[in-house]
């Protein structure tokens, strides 16, 4: 008989209004002595002061400049000592360089997004500067996620937007599992699965008029915490990552300036979910409701690099066998690209 799977989830989940005013008590209730606080500019400017008033806890705020590589990360993290804890308060990038100084050390660390636009807050992987360029690095899931709504709420409505994109991405991606189990190249791990497919159908289920709804911000937090937990479970990001993000991926690679993760992803799940005629029209209604398309309009994407990265996205992975890995589907994914109503309206 096989062993039961034993996998490290996060201690800490709190997703509310005003959170971020307890960090002291909630730090002080795990045991923490010594947090190191990291702040990207903004964050420091707007928040850093007010974690300084700790009553319980010594927490050290510390800015840290965009750019830096894995070999900058390592190097400052061995210049720390007497921490028992790493906070990063901010986007996406200042919790990866949390998230892999915190790996490094082997201290816990603690997640606190201010925007809610991919699931990095809550995933074991961080994007990370290796050898100049741009690279999937693993790392491990945060021992605590603290998600401040008040916080969230603040950030511009495209963000929250992309996060939109980055969950609804959950359902292409389970079928690409599905379709690569089924063509004996991978493995569909049951329990990962549901918990992703769970994720994104109590979002859908949420009213969508209105983006800065706490309810609303609540409910996708929440999904997207859930769909980085099922990559922990299943030891990969097939839950949470299929054809989809192999076409952003791929944007990622070919564009000066890519767009928002989640954008070009919500795009490409769009795309996925009518190559596996496979809920595409409720896919459809949660990016008219949301006001998704809308975004994607302003951005002027090109018709032509969504073409080029359809034909590139197979390569990125080649180990993985999703439907675009099928020249079939691939087809179909280029002629849908060239007909569909709503994309000749939103792209150029
Ligand atoms: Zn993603």
């Amino acid at each position: 008989m096989h062993a039961l799977t034993n996998i490290p989830i996060p201690s800490i989940l709190e997703i509310r209004s005003g959170i971020r005013h307890q960090l002291d008590s909630i730090l002080h209730k795990h045991g923490f002595h010594h947090a190191l606080f990291l702040f990207d500019a903004f964050t420091y400017d707007a928040y850093a002061e007010s974690f300084q008033k700790s009553k319980h806890v010594t927490i050290n705020v510390q800015k840290m400049e965009p750019g830096q590589t894995i070999q900058d990360l390592i190097a400052f993290a061995f210049t720390l000592d007497s921490y028992d804890v790493v906070v990063a308060m901010g986007g996406g990038q200042i919790i990866d360089y949390g998230k892999y100084i915190a790996f490094s050390r082997k201290l816990p660390f603690i997640s606190m997004p201010t925007s809610a636009s991919n699931d990095g807050f809550a995933s074991s992987n961080c994007s990370l500067i290796v050898n100049q360029k741009k690279a999937t690095v693993p790392a491990q899931v945060p021992f605590g996620i603290i998600a401040d709504l008040e916080v969230i709420q603040q950030a511009p409505s495209h963000f929250l937007l992309a996060g939109v994109g980055d969950l609804m991405s959950n359902i292409t991606a389970l079928y690409d599992w599905e379709f690569e189990e089924r063509h004996g190249k991978g493995h569909v791990n049951a329990f990962a699965a549901m918990l992703s497919k769970k994720a994104v159908n109590s979002f859908i289920r949420t009213p969508m008029t209105d983006l800065q709804n706490p309810i609303f911000i609540k409910e996708l937090v929440s999904s997207l915490t859930m769909g980085g937990v099922a990559t922990v479970i299943s030891g990969n990001s097939a839950p949470i990552s299929g054809s989809e993000h192999l076409i952003s991926h791929a944007l990622d690679k070919q564009l000066s300036k890519p767009y928002m993760h989640g954008i070009q992803v919500g795009l490409a799940t769009y795309i996925m979910a009518n190559v596996q005629n496979h809920r595409a029209l409720r896919m459809k209604k949660v990016f008219e409701r949301t006001g998704f398309f809308h975004y994607v309009k302003e951005e002027k994407i090109q018709k032509s690099s969504l073409a080029e990265a359809i034909l590139f996205a197979p390569s990125v992975k080649p180990s993985r066998y999703t439907y675009l890995h099928d020249q079939t589907f691939q087809q179909k994914a280029l002629s849908f690209l060239e007909s569909d109503h709503t994309l000749q309206d939103v792209l150029v």
